[in-house]
């Protein structure tokens, strides 16, 4: 089956902003709460299908992939397998429409859904945080893609306690907890009595606590320090992409995985050359004597110079292709190639010798007979298509 567009499954438009759009999921998840609707499978898959369209659209850079590659952009994303609800990082959202309840709820109906998110919720709660930076790069960096060095503040493991957070390098049980990480409750709430699982407040749900913190990083493990970091840029990318790099981000707090690198991408404006997707554009000027008698022209490229032949007769717009000299396109083999537009430039200041020789022109001109047509409309239109 076909998968719905978001924006249809929540019932918004395409620039509605975070509130509607978490409105709008507070709607859906009420009326198909599988604790309204007990054992009603369609109910459950649009609660489901509602909370997936939702993780995408209130996540600002899931949402631009989203918007830009539809579906396919965000395979990725989701482990290959598609949206799960391991994936779905609005639990305290859920929290805020139906009470403290939640934990029981995915549990019982979900089965195994947030079942096998225990194990994981020690380990995805001390993960580092992701850092996002900013990269400008010219075209000629984007065309064939680019290895930048990035400086940017990061937190590392601390050599001191090698990560642990703990000054004798040990960690004990967590009494409050026994270890789980969870303290279970029996609650009243919205749907009746439940049980409810919360994160242990004594060990932040890591179920591990430190006697001695480390000096140098004060128990969290890590520590704050300036870093270079390599990264590779693909060629082809676009003004305002983000490129992820796994595992680049910060260092978990007590050694927990490290975050995401985010690379937000612009593109420098080129004095030379207009981008069209993957094709570059640039416009030529070349005399009136060029035009009509034809001339060898040296054009600048992203990689250097080539020459290019004028033919004799060439008219002011016309459209030259240079194969292959373009942007290679993102995760493609093709290059895009440059397209060199001549145009024909009048002279505005002319010796007399010029203008006695332009008199005499005119005299053949007068016997042409110019049309008015569109043919060069259609011709440029033949180009891009
Ligand atoms: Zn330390
Ligand atoms: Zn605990």
């Amino acid at each position: 089956m076909a998968k719905r567009d978001y924006y249809e499954i929540l019932g918004v438009d395409r620039n509605a902003d975070e509130a509607t759009i978490k409105k709008a999921y507070r709607k859906l998840a009420m009326q198909y709460h599988p604790d309204k609707n007990p054992n009603n499978k369609e109910a459950e898959e649009k609660f489901k299908e509602a909370s997936e369209a939702y993780e995408v659209l209130s996540d600002k850079e899931k949402r631009q992939i989203y918007d830009q590659y539809g579906h396919s952009g965000l395979e990725n994303q989701f482990g290959g397998t598609g949206f799960s609800w391991e994936e779905f990082m609005h639990r305290s959202d859920l929290n805020d429409i139906f009470g403290d309840g939640l934990g029981s709820i995915f549990e019982t109906i979900f089965g195994g859904g947030f079942g096998g998110r225990n194990q994981r919720s020690s380990s995805s709660s001390n993960r580092g945080e992701d850092l996002q930076i900013e990269l400008s790069l010219s075209l000629q960096e984007i065309a064939n893609g680019v290895e930048k060095t990035i400086k940017i503040g990061i937190k590392e493991p601390c050599d001191k306690c090698g990560g642990s957070g703990s000054a004798e390098g040990k960690t004990e049980t967590c009494p409050n907890c026994k270890g789980t990480g969870q303290i279970r409750q029996i609650r009243q709430s919205l749907f009746g009595r439940m049980q409810t699982v919360s994160e242990c407040p004594t060990c932040n749900g890591e179920g591990r606590i430190i006697k001695n913190k480390c000096s140098k990083c004060y128990g969290e493990g890590r520590v704050g320090t300036v870093k270079e970091i390599p990264i590779n840029i693909p060629p082809g990318v676009e003004d305002g992409q983000y490129i992820r790099f796994r595992g680049q981000g910060n260092a978990g707090p007590r050694g927990g995985s490290r975050g995401d690198l985010l690379v937000l991408i612009h593109q420098k404006k080129d004095d030379l050359f207009e981008r069209e997707g993957n094709n570059i554009i640039l416009e030529y000027p070349i005399t009136v004597s060029q035009a009509v008698l034809g001339d060898e022209i040296i054009v600048p490229t992203l990689t250097g110079s080539v020459k290019m032949k004028v033919p004799p007769g060439t008219q002011s717009g016309r459209l030259f292709r240079l194969k292959g000299q373009g942007i290679q396109g993102h995760n493609s083999y093709s290059r895009g190639d440059q397209i060199v537009r001549t145009i024909v430039v009048i002279p505005t200041k002319l010796s007399r010798e010029e203008v006695e020789l332009y008199n005499r022109l005119r005299e053949f001109d007068r016997k042409r007979d110019l049309k008015p047509g569109k043919s060069f409309a259609a011709k440029l239109k033949s180009y891009f298509s």
